[in-house]
């Protein structure tokens, strides 16, 4: 019988964490019930998947707290948008200190409602510090061009400025890396967020508010340039629809990017989109098998198939496709599953039941197309842990790239196809709705550049010799068509948090036209 800790133990380490984070709940609270005031609205459990039971108890946000949460915002930012640059960037700086010194409590919560293991919520939390660093950086880096008049005595420039309140609307699966790529950018950028995390992870949101709140008072800065609020999608809707609201940066599924994307620019509003991936990777003839099936199991099975970078589709030469199945297949038997912070575990549970049976109907469905589950698909610990869904990620050799193979299931389902020539590979990779991440593992040259040219993936992010997952803060992050569009975190993302004036100065004493235009 594998062992997993009862709910009073998740419960007094989630209240533990908390408290260390400043949010106000104290660790001698009694184990049931404990309700974390956070707003006036309904209360909204907080759960782990890692026994599938209730942690906490928070009270969501109303209309008017949510009414009043973007007016405090809104108020805040005309101060804030006035604020140096890099005096914005030392708030963000005192952030990342700050999540230092708690990347602990933080990483647990993640694991506790997300069931992420300890190394990858300590990593998630570590992109969180490397993101502040990023954005410190930046800070002093928002550069406008200048650029040649055609008039003489004059300059043309561009000059950058914040938009205004930014919404954050976020996923269960990054319960706190995305927040702080959007964050810590649209802060130094002069703008002031309202975020709505995940209805699954309400208590990293609170805790990142918590530590946020506390770096704007060591610096004196007011508060309201950061404000959390809770609850399901019908919050977030209010963000949306909030003509206060200039940005809506908002991550998760494509159902929900096609109803929040059209309902901000029936406003004129901006959004960014950061929504489902369906990434694929290629492995050539001529592949370092080792390396590819290395990193192959990580990004398939690894965050248990629940990352928008997992890779849910692999195209082998056909010359390998038996050898590489076999390998991957034997790596997947030798996965330890079970309670997320144990050692040695690296594949924790699914978010909850519905996952499970979305992952159920995903293999019915590609057994009815053809396809051959080869390994995984089973639900373990169901006595030891009744509530939770602990799941052993599937491997399935399919005929073709029918239906289900084209769709997202937000679980560990890798399909393996074959090819005989690259340009059909290539193809397959973007015959896809969704454009994330994809890959290719090669050691030839003129394959490697012919999948990254514009002929080759079509994705957001396309690499060679390594997964589709685990991107570093330093590039743009995102994806194309279903995706989105988005991009996020580094590079010149910060563009999005921003608008663009463009000047024109004359400092002669003359008004000649443009285009050589005559008007008198
Ligand atoms: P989800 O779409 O169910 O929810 C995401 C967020 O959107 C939540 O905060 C939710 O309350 C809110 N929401 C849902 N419907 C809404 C609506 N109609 N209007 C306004 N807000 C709404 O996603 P999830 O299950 O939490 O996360 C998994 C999905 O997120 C996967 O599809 C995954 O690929 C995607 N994801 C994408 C990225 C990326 O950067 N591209 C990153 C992480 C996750």
């Amino acid at each position: 019988m594998t062992a997993f800790p009862s709910a009073e133990e998740l419960h007094d380490r989630a209240v533990q964490a908390l408290h260390n984070c400043g949010v106000d709940v104290t660790p001698e609270s009694v184990f049931t019930g404990t309700i974390i005031p956070a707003g006036s609205g309904d209360p909204m459990e907080a759960r782990s998947p890692i026994i599938g039971e209730e942690l906490l108890i928070v009270t969501t946000s109303s209309p008017a707290d949510v009414d009043e949460v973007v007016a405090a915002a809104t108020d805040a930012w005309t101060e804030w948008r006035n604020t140096p640059a890099p005096v914005r960037g030392n708030v963000v700086r005192e952030l990342g200190n700050l999540l230092r010194e708690h990347k602990e409590d933080l990483a647990t919560l993640v694991t506790l409602e997300a069931g992420k293991i300890t190394s990858e919520a300590l990593g998630e939390v570590q992109e969180m510090i490397d993101i502040c660093d990023f954005a410190v950086g930046l800070s002093r880096q928002l550069y406008g061009l200048t650029m040649a008049s055609e008039r003489p005595g004059h300059r043309l420039m561009e000059t950058w400025h914040p938009v205004g309140v930014t919404a954050v609307v976020t996923a269960f699966n990054f319960p706190v890396a995305v927040w702080a790529w959007n964050t810590a950018v649209a802060l130094v950028c002069g703008n002031t967020v309202v975020w709505k995390p995940s209805e699954r992870t309400p208590l990293t949101g609170l805790a990142c508010d918590a530590l946020l709140a506390r770096a704007a008072a060591d610096l004196d800065v007011p508060d309201a340039i950061h404000r959390v609020v809770l609850g399901r999608c019908e919050v977030a809707e209010l963000l949306v629809d909030d003509d206060r609201i200039a940005l809506v940066s908002a991550t998760g599924s494509v159902r929900m990017g096609r109803e929040v994307g059209p309902r901000v620019a029936a406003r004129f509003g901006r959004s960014l989109l950061e929504l489902g991936g369906n990434n694929a990777a290629i492995v050539a003839p001529s592949a370092d098998l080792d390396l590819a099936v290395r990193g192959i199991v990580f990004s398939a099975a690894g965050t248990a198939g629940q990352r928008c970078t997992t890779l849910r589709r692999l195209i082998v030469h056909e010359s390998l496709a038996d050898d590489v199945v076999d390998r991957i297949v034997t790596a997947y038997r030798s996965l330890t599953l079970g309670d997320p912070e144990s050692d040695g575990v690296l594949v924790g549970p699914l978010i909850n039941e519905s996952s499970y049976v979305a992952m159920q109907a995903a293999l019915d469905k590609a057994r009815a197309d053809g396809g051959d589950v080869l390994c995984g698909g089973e639900r373990v610990f169901a006595d030891e842990a009744p509530h939770a869904f602990y799941v052993t990620p599937a491997v399935v050799r399919m005929p073709a790239q029918t239906s289900i193979v084209c769709e997202e299931t937000f679980a560990p389902i890798l399909y393996v196809m074959t090819y005989a020539d690259l340009a059909e590979a290539i193809a397959l990779n973007n015959a896809v709705p969704q454009g994330l991440a994809s890959a290719l593992f090669t050691t030839d040259l003129r394959e490697a550049e012919t999948f990254l040219s514009a002929a080759g993936s079509d994705c957001g992010i396309a690499n060679i010799n390594i997964g589709t997952s685990g991107a570093e803060i330093g590039g743009a992050f995102g994806g194309e068509k279903q995706t989105g569009g988005g991009r996020e975190s580094g590079s010149d993302a910060w563009k999005n948090y921003m608008r663009r004036a463009t000047n024109t100065i004359n400092y002669s004493r003359d008004l000649p036209l443009a285009q050589g235009v005559r008007f008198t």
